[in-house]
């Protein structure tokens, strides 16, 4: 029985089943309501997939379809109870301790100066606290902990149910974060490849997340038709609007690193996956 989108009214989605006795029945799929755009966006897939096209869905994964302060906070509380630390900062690792997670955490120096914490580059206790970060937060340990947005995973599997390829392009790398990655989005019933082939990080550290994504859309081949982007980061939105102007973009407006202002109004936007 394979499932098909056959209509999108209203944020309500039907999929045709062929049934034992052969009638068709429109049943109901889902009743979560969406931004517009998305609705859209699947219908256009539906579009394509019986014209025989298909269309590309790529998404970004940090702060895009997963809400990564949960990841921060469990670093945080980690390093608070390493004993050497508890030993030498009570006070700051009881502090620590205190963290919860906020959907407008972005790294961690955010997070830090919401609890009133030093961050001086001179003050010892923010810089060791800093390297555990990095080093655990661009790692597979924790991703786990990582929750997707409200709405993401149903989206993106009738997305993929109604005939789109999906793909995942992440600033992460293979080196530290692609079991961890892979593992994820198993765990929250993300479509992903077998052989992980839309899983696409970075082939090695030190590469910028901006330059990964921006070559990864140059050589797109233009003539691959109808392919939307879904990203949180400006700048990423920025580069692929000036090189790329092909590729269909969706602002992602949740948290990003603010090293630019948001994209400008043309662009379309959604706050999350859900109304
Ligand atoms: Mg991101």
């Amino acid at each position: 029985m394979t499932p098909l989108f056959v209509e999108a009214n209203s944020g309500l989605f039907y999929q045709q089943r062929l049934c034992k006795s052969r009638t068709k029945k429109l049943l109901p799929l889902r009743m979560s309501k969406r931004p517009a755009i998305l609705n859209e966006i699947l219908k256009e897939a539906v579009t394509l997939k019986s014209s025989g096209t298909r269309l590309k869905a790529i998404f970004d994964l940090d702060s895009t379809l997963f809400d990564v302060s949960p990841r921060i906070t469990k670093i945080l509380h980690a390093f608070a109870e390493l004993p050497e630390i508890k030993a030498k900062y009570r006070k700051e690792s009881e502090l620590l301790l205190t963290v919860k997670p906020h959907p407008e955490d972005y790294g961690v120096k955010r997070t830090l100066a919401r609890y009133g914490f030093s961050l001086s580059p001179s003050a010892e206790f923010a810089q060791q606290l800093v390297d555990y970060w990095k080093k655990y937060f661009f790692g597979s340990d924790y991703l786990f902990h990582d929750v997707p947005y409200e709405g993401a995973v149903g989206f993106v599997n009738d997305l993929h149910n109604a005939g789109a390829d999906i793909y995942y392009l992440t600033g992460r790398d293979v080196p530290r974060m692609q079991t961890g990655s892979v593992a994820s989005l198993k765990q929250w019933g993300f479509p992903l490849n077998e052989d992980h082939a839309n899983l696409i990080l970075k082939p090695s550290t030190g590469i910028e997340d901006y330059n990964f994504k921006k070559e990864f859309f140059m050589k797109m081949d233009k003539t691959d038709g109808s392919v939307w982007f879904f990203e949180n980061e400006p700048i990423n939105i920025r580069l692929v609007l000036e090189n790329c102007p092909h590729i269909k973009l969706v602002y992602v407006d949740t948290v990003h690193s603010e090293s630019e202002a948001p994209p400008p109004p043309q662009v379309l936007r959604i706050k999350g996956y859900s109304t």
